[in-house]
């Protein structure tokens, strides 16, 4: 059994549905559980048109809807009373909404599940429509979370209970449909696993039914050597490991949200990265093991918009507290700190949002010197062979070519080296390091020709 995730995008239309079907068809005999995304922006729609209504646009949120119903049957194709009943539903949800004037966490779960209720519908029934034998199946009977609403986790043992025991039997007989995103709880209320929780969804359904793979299907070719909203020169990865596949993530890597994967961790199952619009593109391997590799790094990642804050107070020479009372001030604000460097009296540190920034800078001025840089870079180089390869640091600031380096972390993960530079030498720094640690490469890692589609 595989799982076979696709995204909104991958929904979007009936044609993006048509080609839906067709990769599900070509792997007919591994018996896929699909689990799919909200056709295009139809979440972001449904919780726009939700604060509209308690608002006080009640007349606007309730055009929204029907604007939104006619794009769904327009591209989902006629799929009977169920989608009509869905968005009876709806419309009285948004009139209550809209009477109450509050929006609260457990009704916004119950708006935004709509979209993947819907979804679920129509794919299974275009599916049958192409002539595969597919039944829709309600993720809310089988996700089971706690009640912690837009944000809710799983129970494990109950989910993966209910998967085993209930879904398996069905998914070895026929194609079954699922929405990704939504769960309910023990008492069957429904809840959300958080936005683009849908790979979560794959992979917990995944963990549950002892799935073989679980693929999410994307409009990517996979995971790349580096970003291509930096510098359009990267390759794509063909096989990497869970803890690398996580630092590339963290940074940013729009492919995948590191959470998702640790049911599928746990288990060990691989998850690949595939291209729905490309579907002949091998992909990103996830595995749980260590890849070996003839190169340095997997891939540098980066992120812009950063913000360093340099703290500085000679009162703290030899005595202690120092750190504990600089994150005190950022965890009053919760800001997440992102890198830390130390001295004796003066530790550096990155931030990704200004959005607390005065208050903070404030209440660090009462004990200590503070200055700020905006518009600071992360570059990340990951890979784990870091630790263990001689002379590779030099090897990466030597590549820099001068490039001003401002701050350097390194061995806390021994996944990842990472620095911090100017934001304007983001690009020149990337495509550097890329010439440097890319240009030889290791046929069982790399496709050289892979790049970014679509
Ligand atoms: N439809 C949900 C969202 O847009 C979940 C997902 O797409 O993964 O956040
Ligand atoms: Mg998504």
């Amino acid at each position: 059994m595989i799982v076979m995730k696709f995204g909104g995008s991958s929904v979007e239309s009936a044609a993006a549905i048509d080609r839906v079907a067709a990769i599900v068809k070509s792997r007919l005999e591994r018996h896929p559980v699909v689990v799919v995304s909200a056709m295009g922006k139809t979440t972001n729609r449904l919780l726009a048109l939700a604060r509209q209504a308690v608002e006080g646009g009640r007349a606007a949120a309730l055009a929204d809807l029907a604007a939104l119903k006619q794009y769904t049957l327009a591209e989902g194709g006629p799929v009977g009373g169920a989608v009509e009943a869905h968005f009876r539903e709806l419309a009285e949800l948004v009139q209550g909404l809209s009477v109450l004037g509050e929006l609260t966490p457990r009704s916004i779960d119950a708006i935004s599940a709509y979209g993947e209720r819907l979804s679920s519908l129509i794919v299974a029934e275009r599916f049958r429509a192409a002539g595969l034998d597919a039944v829709q199946a309600d993720s809310r009977d089988y996700v089971i979370t706690d009640g912690r609403h837009t944000q809710a986790a799983p129970l494990y043992p109950e989910t993966y209970e209910l998967l085993s025991a209930r879904l398996a039997p069905i998914a070895r007989e026929r194609v079954v449909v699922v929405g990704g995103f939504i769960g309910s709880t023990a008492a069957g209320v429904t809840t959300t696993l958080g936005r683009g929780g849908s790979d979560f969804s794959a992979s917990i359904i995944g963990a549950g039914l002892d799935a073989e793979e679980i693929q999410i299907w994307t409009d990517v070719d996979g995971m790349l050597t580096c970003d291509p909203r930096i510098a359009e020169v990267g390759h794509r990865v063909k096989i990497i490991s869970f803890g690398e596949a996580a630092e590339l993530a963290y940074f940013g890597a729009k492919v995948l949200h590191p959470s998702t994967v640790l049911p599928a961790v746990e288990k060990n199952i691989p998850v690949l990265i595939l291209n729905s619009r490309r579907p002949e593109v091998e992909g990103t391997r996830i595995v749980a093991e260590t890849v070996a590799c003839g190169n340095a790094f997997k891939a540098i990642a980066c992120k812009q918009g950063i913000v360093s804050v340099h703290i500085r107070s000679l009162r703290m020479l030899m005595a202690h507290g120092f750190l504990r009372r600089i994150f005190e001030v950022f965890d009053r604000y919760t800001t997440p700190v992102d890198m830390v460097t130390t001295s004796e009296v003066s530790v550096s540190l990155t931030i990704d949002t200004v959005q607390n920034l005065d208050p903070i800078l404030t209440e660090l001025r009462e004990f200590a010197d503070v200055a700020v840089e905006q518009d600071q870079a992360i570059v990340c180089m990951v890979g784990d062979n870091i630790g263990t390869t001689r002379g590779i640091a030099g090897r990466v600031f030597q590549a820099m070519n001068g490039i001003n380096i401002r701050m350097i972390s390194q061995g806390a993960s021994n996944l990842n080296l990472s620095f911090v530079i100017a934001g304007r030498d983001l690009k020149h720094a990337v495509e550097l390091l890329h010439q440097a640690f890319f240009s030889d490469l290791d046929p069982a890692v790399f496709d050289p020709k892979g790049s970014a589609a679509a």
